[in-house]
């Protein structure tokens, strides 16, 4: 990169550039970015081609999809926070919790967005290593909060590696958080997950925890990852904080359409998540066979804990036509696409697993 004529900040700087997925060719199935492979609903599509009053600003706290989500959240509206993907939640909670010397603690591997949250809060990151299985070790996240962490993230099931954080977990790693400590649960994947056992938001927040924010989207799930919408259910007072910071207008009026759309299909869009999770069962219990220790998956997407063989293992899936994500040094997550891409995952994972030499 060439150096920028202005002064930027220098851990700006050093910020490695925003990696996007790949974008697939004709004949390749892309399976980098965790997307629903299924195309739109048509009255989903009509939703959108009905909000085409462009030349307006959209209204700007999204106030109708807001009164839907309160009633089913049973709170208030000014409980819900709409934003541009929850990624901006995550960024915005960041800027109005944390500055300089304060500390985000989440648990590593986990989504890539965490890092630059504390960069750009000008704040300091703070990991803890993820448990053997691949999920948090919530007893050493409680044992590394100190009176400079303003914020918690705990993202249930684990992006990329698979695992939830159990409810009873959750409900004890609370118990040792101070009660002015923000614990944010990120569930970007919860409608994937099908363990009985797993934490949810909704009944964290009714049991009354006011320090807890939970986000979802609608780009996994609900297949909206194109027109951007997520959203934060937690205290008033908190998500108002994140508003400020927020650039206002940026939740489209089309994204507000789609998103209520998609309320009204859901059940039809929840039995397409339903396949989506069968479909990942099935590849798990095969990755398995073929030789690699899969941890539990329970988001739309598989881990392969490939380590130091990273890049060679993504270069095979690459050469098939399967693009998937390497993080080198660690693993390859492959989101579950296609009913047909399945067949082509086995025969590369099973062509590179542990046993074969490279
Ligand atoms: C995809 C993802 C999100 C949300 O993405 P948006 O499209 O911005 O809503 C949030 N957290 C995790 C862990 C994700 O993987």
């Amino acid at each position: 990169m060439t150096e920028s004529p202005v002064r930027i900040r220098p851990e700006i700087a050093a910020l490695p550039a925003y990696k996007q997925g790949k974008q697939a060719g004709a004949e390749a199935f892309k399976l980098s970015s965790n997307e629903n492979p299924y195309p739109p609903l048509p009255s989903v599509v009509a939703a959108v081609q009905n909000a085409i009053a462009f030349n307006r600003y959209p209204d700007a706290s999204s106030p109708r999809l807001r009164a839907r989500l309160a009633e089913r959240f049973g709170v208030s509206d000014d409980a819900v926070h709409i934003a541009a993907g929850s990624v901006s939640i995550l960024f915005q909670l960041a800027q109005a919790t944390s500055g300089p010397g304060d500390e985000i603690l989440f648990s590593w591997r986990s989504f890539e967005a965490y890092p630059g949250l504390a960069v750009i809060a000008g704040a300091t990151a703070v990991t803890v290593p993820n448990a053997a299985a691949g999920g948090h070790d919530l007893d050493a996240m409680a044992a590394a909060i100190t009176d400079r962490t303003r914020m918690v993230i705990v993202c249930s099931p684990n992006n990329p590696t698979g695992p939830v954080v159990t409810q009873e977990r959750f409900d004890a790693f609370l118990t040792r958080v101070p009660s002015d400590l923000l614990v944010v649960l990120d569930e970007a994947y919860v409608e994937f997950a099908t363990d009985p056992d797993a934490v949810d938001g909704a009944s964290v927040l009714a049991a009354g925890h006011p320090n807890v924010v939970v986000l979802r989207t609608f780009s996994k799930a609900y297949g909206l990852a194109g027109l951007r919408v997520g959203y934060a259910v937690g205290d008033p007072a908190i998500l108002s904080a994140a508003r400020s910071v927020g650039i206002p207008l940026s939740v489209t009026a089309a994204g507000e359409e789609a998103a209520l759309a998609s309320l009204d299909a859901e059940d039809e869009l929840l039995e397409r998540v339903r396949d989506i999770a069968l479909r990942r069962d099935a590849l798990v219990e095969r990755l398995r066979a073929a030789g690699w220790d899969v941890p539990n998956a329970q988001g739309n997407f598989v881990w392969l804990p490939a380590g130091e063989r990273t890049i060679d293992v993504a270069a095979a899936f690459d050469e098939a036509g399967l693009i998937v994500r390497a993080f080198p040094g660690s693993g390859v997550r492959i989101s579950i696409g296609e009913h047909e891409s399945i067949d082509p995952i086995v025969a590369v994972a099973a062509s590179v697993a542990p046993s074969v030499a490279l």
